[in-house]
């Protein structure tokens, strides 16, 4: 790392999120600095395609004059003002009425934070209050799923079903619990089908809530497609079965479209695309293209009545962000809303993802390949060491970590979930630049053939 460069500068003051940072001392930062399309350029002036619209989330690309327009006119207008205590300002209340016009479920109310982890520990919260305002004060547990991500906040990463996220952190706290992962291609029993798989964890999930005591679960939680778990689709009739449990015993359902969301399935919420009605939603990321930081809780009337009864016994609701609905990240979401519409982003999607499947699929037969997965604009690829046994690599071989090394090498950045390489582009990506995207990935994975065979 040399003199006074900015990736020396990096490693001298900077502390990175989800980083080895003993590593980050050697190697330091790849300075990206500025986007066109579903483009990044580093500042050598070196394209990468973002298979990953960052993280999940820049779905109109990284150069949309659009929304950088609407925060210029809000900062101009109103730059800043709060939520709290009755107050309130335009963009915020436009995109609270939009959002829930939006809603594939009937929506009442829209609470607003800052990101996702924000988002579903308002979730945890809101569950409380409403159980409280039921008079049913002994409903405090909450279940989430292993290999669930909910965020790293200390109750949404107590929601987050990966070791990682616990280990080290005294986590999940109390009253979290995880049920099964709906992963058939490594948790079905051999010879079962998808249908089978969903019942018998549908019936697992019904002898945790008998066991726990029906009268002490508040809600369960889960994204449509686990995202940072490994792109892992639901099997088929899963919720349709998860659902029908968790109403016999009054359970709410907390459907966390973080990811999903805003026609990353083909549909504008994935609730759309599995048949799920929840009692509330968490959104964030592509709900302002993730141009600014801004994540939103919407309820259903049941949970918006429990929430008015509560506060009108105890007074004010104590729970609220500075930012809150911050006008320039509502302006920006709005204006980004307003482009999925104007613009037919759901029309694209359904055009251009037959042919992103296709290419997906493509790589099924690969021998590295133990399975493909996907919907919409969202796929991974796991790569195993024996195909027939679905035997994984050696965690310590990182396989995944070298194939995430070799796309960048060829001009592509992706994202490695263990042995997993999950691709999420921004949505407006083109059929052109989904070939050019696995061409590139095709490349890397002939790199790791090779090097996985020496
Ligand atoms: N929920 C889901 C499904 C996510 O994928 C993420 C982040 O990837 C989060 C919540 C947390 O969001 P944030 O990183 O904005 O806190």
């Amino acid at each position: 790392l040399q003199g006074n460069s900015l990736a020396a500068r990096d490693v001298a003051s900077f502390i990175h999120p989800y980083t080895n940072l003993a590593t980050h001392l050697d190697k330091g930062p790849l300075v990206i600095e500025r986007g066109q399309g579903v483009f990044v350029y580093d500042d050598t002036g070196r394209d990468y395609l973002e298979g990953m619209a960052g993280l999940w989330c820049a779905s109109l690309g990284f150069s949309e004059p659009e929304l950088v327009e609407a925060a210029i006119r809000q900062m101009r207008a109103l730059p800043f003002y709060h939520t709290f205590t009755g107050k309130g300002h335009e963009p915020s209340i436009l995109l609270a009425e939009k959002l829930k016009a939006m809603m594939p479920f009937p929506a009442s109310k829209v609470f607003f934070a800052n990101s996702g982890s924000e988002a579903n520990d308002t979730q945890v919260k809101l569950a409380w209050y409403v159980m409280n305002a039921r008079g049913e004060p002994r409903r405090k547990k909450i279940i989430s799923r292993n290999k669930a991500y909910h965020g790293v906040t200390v109750a949404a990463a107590s929601l987050t079903g990966l070791p990682n996220n616990h280990r080290d952190f005294d986590l999940p706290i109390a009253n979290i619990l995880h049920t099964d992962c709906p992963h058939h291609y490594r948790f079905a029993e051999a010879g079962e089908t998808e249908e089978a798989f969903a019942s018998r964890l549908a019936d697992s999930l019904e002898a945790m809530i008998l066991r726990e005591g029906p009268e002490t679960i508040a809600a369960f939680i889960a994204e449509p497609v686990m995202g940072a778990g490994g792109v892992l689709t639901p099997p088929a009739t899963y919720f349709e079965k998860v659902q029908k449990v968790l109403s016999k015993y009054g359970i709410l359902l907390i459907d966390d479209e973080v990811i999903c969301g805003f026609g990353r399935t083909a549909n504008m919420f994935a609730a759309e695309t599995y048949g799920i009605t929840p009692n509330s939603m968490s959104v964030a990321k592509a709900l302002s293209s993730a141009y600014m930081p801004i994540s939103a809780v919407v309820v259903d009337q049941q949970m918006f009545d429990g929430m008015v009864e509560e506060s009108r016994k105890i007074g004010t609701f104590g729970h609220g962000y500075t930012y809150s609905g911050h006008p320039v990240a509502a302006a920006v979401a709005l204006r980004t809303l307003e482009l999925y519409e104007e613009r037919n982003i759901l029309g694209h999607v359904r055009d251009v993802t037959p042919h992103f499947q296709k290419r997906l699929r493509g790589f099924a037969d690969h021998p590295l390949v133990g399975e493909v997965r996907g919907v919409g604009l969202l796929g991974a690829i796991e790569l195993v060491a024996d195909k027939k046994s679905k035997r994984s690599f050696a965690p310590d071989k990182g396989v995944g970590t070298a194939a995430v090394a070799r796309a960048l090498d060829h001009g592509l950045i992706v994202r490695g979930i263990a042995d997993s390489i999950a691709f999420c582009p921004p949505l407006i990506i083109t059929q052109a630049e989904i070939d050019l995207m696995f061409d590139r990935f095709a490349m890397a994975l002939s790199d790791i053939e090779a090097w996985v065979a020496k």
